[in-house]
């Protein structure tokens, strides 16, 4: 090695030792005759000191000539530090330079390397490089590991086995767009990167490796938004003979030991509630249970007394936003803007103050007395002091508006702590979601999801209707992960692809492979995959997931930094057979 420490690990026990240090300038101070230069690698910061008169005039020269980031390598002794720093672990000592080399010089950087920098996002992403020195990105970095870590160990531990499956594999429906890439040797043809490993987990089981997992880069063409990149890594696993408690205790354990070990946070154990219920109580099917304010369902006192958007309405749903009643009506005016939003939809916004002094005021005194608000406020739950916000409309609408708005009443009254972590199981997910614009069905996960036994007579009457054995994880109101258990069985994966509209020419065409293995001893199994980028990003509380990837694409799907997606050269294309011939 170069150097004989790193910039982390000195201290007051090494007083007097002769070291050698490398690492990148981050900062010179050069008050005349004292120089101090602070030195970083990525343990951490050590200072060195220079003094003319004392330090040798070659040494002090070369220093005059560094500049911000350049890597130099300094040998020096520790000594003690006059004016200490509490904040470094180096901070009691320092080193007493007695000679300097430099290892290369750097341009000026195009922004601070500090823990807040100057840089704009472009700029940064373009210089990712640089970017990956500050320290928020390097702790990211560095969490990422750890938690790869644990999670190879807890899977280990429970004889998990590590198994690789392809990147170049054939397009298979999970839902999102695949990306593709041409075959040289096969033209006209093409593979699909994964979306997901899902139908080669499932051979695995197949092939008898009953607990499988892998840390697995996965790949949706997809619009991209802060906590979605085209390229990302699933926490992927699959299991034989097992039923969805075994698969729900085993990865709750996961997430708990990861907590326990990575931020000593020991986890309750997560409340199980089914799809419909979620449904119900948040509007939302990863509902953010760090804090309440849980749907109250209205329609028996509200309806028929002569207000007719109430009266109209498939479903009168509220909330209590607790300790509000002093809002004024300049903040009532503004939640109602919220929610007639186009992207909330709400028509209007009703409410009822539940005043201290114990009076009633609400937006529909017009149409409802004193007493009906109060057996309201009662059915709240509400004291005086509290403000109750009301939304009506068809149910599945109504529930979705209403979940937003009680997002947003969570962000007002801070109650969505990022330090805090409130996981749960989301269950009994619909097999089928209606595609209104194809006039189909889709998979609502995807479909090899097989669906519950006591609702498969629904299957061709009412395939609406059919709950899937279907979970997902969700922490703080983000979705963690999702599986299912799977179909075995080649007749009802066959049905499965009926109601979902392929022909058994299609099916067969297209999942040939995973129905005929099902022939040859498929076991019973089931899996999840977590978001690995996700839970990186949730363990530290932050909420885009750029950061806890070395090299991400920005919005546009692209890597500034090599300038990617790029053209290629005719000659490529030809030899893919792709270039388009002229006539
Ligand atoms: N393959 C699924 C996904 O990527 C997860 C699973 O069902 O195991 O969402």
């Amino acid at each position: 090695m170069l150097r004989t420490h790193t910039c982390g690990e000195l201290t007051i026990k090494d007083i007097n030792k002769e070291v050698v240090l490398t690492g990148w300038v981050q900062r010179i101070r050069d008050k005349g005759g004292l120089i101090w230069i602070d030195l970083r690698d990525r343990y951490g910061i050590t200072q060195l000191i220079l003094e003319e008169g004392r330090t040798n005039t070659d040494t002090i020269n070369i220093v005059r000539k560094l500049g911000r980031e350049f890597v130099i390598k300094a040998k020096g002794t520790v000594i003690e530090r006059i004016s200490k720093n509490p904040k470094l672990t180096t901070g009691d000592i320092e080193i007493d330079l007695v000679e300097v080399s430099i290892l290369n010089s750097s341009k000026t950087p195009p922004f601070t390397i500090e823990d807040e920098t100057d840089g704009g996002e472009e700029l940064r992403m373009k210089y990712r490089y640089l970017d990956l020195r500050r320290n928020p990105l390097k702790e990211s970095l560095l969490l990422r590991h750890k938690l790869s870590l644990e999670t190879r160990k807890y899977l280990d531990s429970l004889q998990f086995v590590e198994i690789e499956t392809p990147y170049l594999i054939k397009s298979t429906p999970e839902g999102a767009r695949d990306f593709i890439v041409p075959s040289r040797m096969n033209q006209g043809e093409f593979y699909a990167l994964p979306q997901s490993p899902q139908t080669f987990k499932q051979l695995l089981m197949i092939a008898g490796y009953d607990r499988y997992y892998q840390l697995v880069k996965c790949f949706r063409d997809e619009d991209l938004r802060a906590d979605r990149q085209p390229e990302f890594t699933q926490i992927d696993c699959e299991m034989s003979f097992v039923e969805q408690d075994d698969i729900l205790d085993i990865f709750e354990g996961m997430i708990k030991y990861l907590f326990k070990t990575l931020k000593n946070i020991e986890l309750d154990s997560f409340p199980r509630i089914s799809y419909q219920e979620a449904m119900e109580r948040y509007g939302s099917d990863k509902p953010d249970t760090r804090f309440g304010m849980e749907f109250i369902e209205l329609n028996e006192l509200a309806q028929n007394k002569g207000f007719k958007v109430f009266d109209d309405a498939e479903l009168v749903v509220g909330i209590n936003a607790s300790g509000c009643s002093n809002y004024t009506r300049k903040q009532l005016d503004k939640l109602t803007d919220f929610v007639r939003r186009p992207q909330v939809g709400a028509k209007g916004l009703v409410y009822v103050k539940y005043n201290t002094d114990g009076t009633f005021k609400s937006s529909v005194d017009k149409f409802f007395d004193k007493e009906t608000l109060k057996e309201w406020a009662d059915k709240f739950n509400a004291k005086p002091g509290d403000l109750l916000l009301i939304l009506s409309g068809e149910k599945e609408k109504v529930r979705k508006q209403m979940n937003e708005l009680r997002l947003e009443m969570g962000n007002r009254l801070e109650l969505r702590d990022s330090s805090h972590f409130k996981p749960l199981w989301v269950t009994d997910f619909p097999l089928l979601e209606w595609d209104e614009e194809n006039n189909r069905y889709h998979a609502m996960h995807h479909p090899f999801t097989s669906p519950k036994q006591e609702d498969i007579s629904l299957l061709e009457t009412n395939p609406g209707k059919v709950r899937a054995n279907a979970y997902d994880m969700v922490i703080n109101g983000v979705e963690i992960g999702g599986g299912s258990i799977r179909i075995h069985d080649r007749e009802l994966q066959k049905m499965m692809f009926k109601v979902l509209g392929f022909s058994d020419e299609e099916a067969q065409e297209q999942f040939g492979f995973l129905m005929n293995a099902f022939e040859y001893g498929a076991p019973p199994h089931g899996g999840i995959a977590l978001g690995f980028d996700r839970l990186a990003a949730l363990f530290a509380g932050k909420e885009s997931i750029r950061d806890f990837i070395a090299f991400p694409k920005n919005n546009a799907g692209r890597d500034l930094m090599i300038d990617s997606p790029s053209a290629v050269s005719r000659e490529q294309l030809d030899e893919l057979g792709l270039t388009i011939k002229k006539n």
